[in-house]
């Protein structure tokens, strides 16, 4: 039995108490509809098992994921003449996370779509760039 929040969204979607669109599912992951899609056959991949975030998911249903995240882009290129696809996944509120129950977007990108990055690339300072990147690594 799948590790579940009594009053979790997600959990009562893979549970089947609350309607979906599921277009995938194995042991560990389930996949369905976004409800507000950024592009044509966006989709979430979550864990059967309960957790906040990125931060909390276990390693293996992490994998899990991942690897249906994998198997679903290549359905929306075949299926559905994806150009491309995004994986995006928001951890915190600061990040845009609404939804505390770990889940990975997946979002299929048309060479035609609207959907743009929401920061403009532009080279950041050297220094601060090593800066963070020296705070970044394995500390001893
Ligand atoms: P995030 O903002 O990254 O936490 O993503 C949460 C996503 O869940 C949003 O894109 C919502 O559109 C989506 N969502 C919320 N409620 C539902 C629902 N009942 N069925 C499918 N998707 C949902
Ligand atoms: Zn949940």
């Amino acid at each position: 039995m799948p590790v579940t929040d009594p009053d979790c969204l997600f959990c009562k979607i893979v549970a089947g108490e609350i309607p979906s669109t599921i277009v995938d599912s194995d042991e560990r992951t389930v996949a369905f509809m976004d409800i507000n899609p950024g592009t044509r056959g966006h989709a979430l991949v979550v864990p059967r098992n309960h957790s906040r975030d990125l931060l909390e998911i276990d390693p293996e249903d992490l994998a899990a994921v991942a690897v249906a995240g994998q198997r679903l882009a290549g359905r929306a290129k075949e299926a559905l003449g994806a150009d491309g696809v995004n994986l995006l996944n928001s951890c915190g509120e600061v990040a845009w996370q609404t939804v505390f129950h770990f889940h990975l977007h997946v979002i299929p990108r048309y060479a035609d779509d609207t959907v743009r990055l929401p920061w403009i690339p532009t080279p950041g300072d050297l220094d601060e760039i090593q800066v963070a990147g020296e705070q970044l690594k394995e500390q001893a």
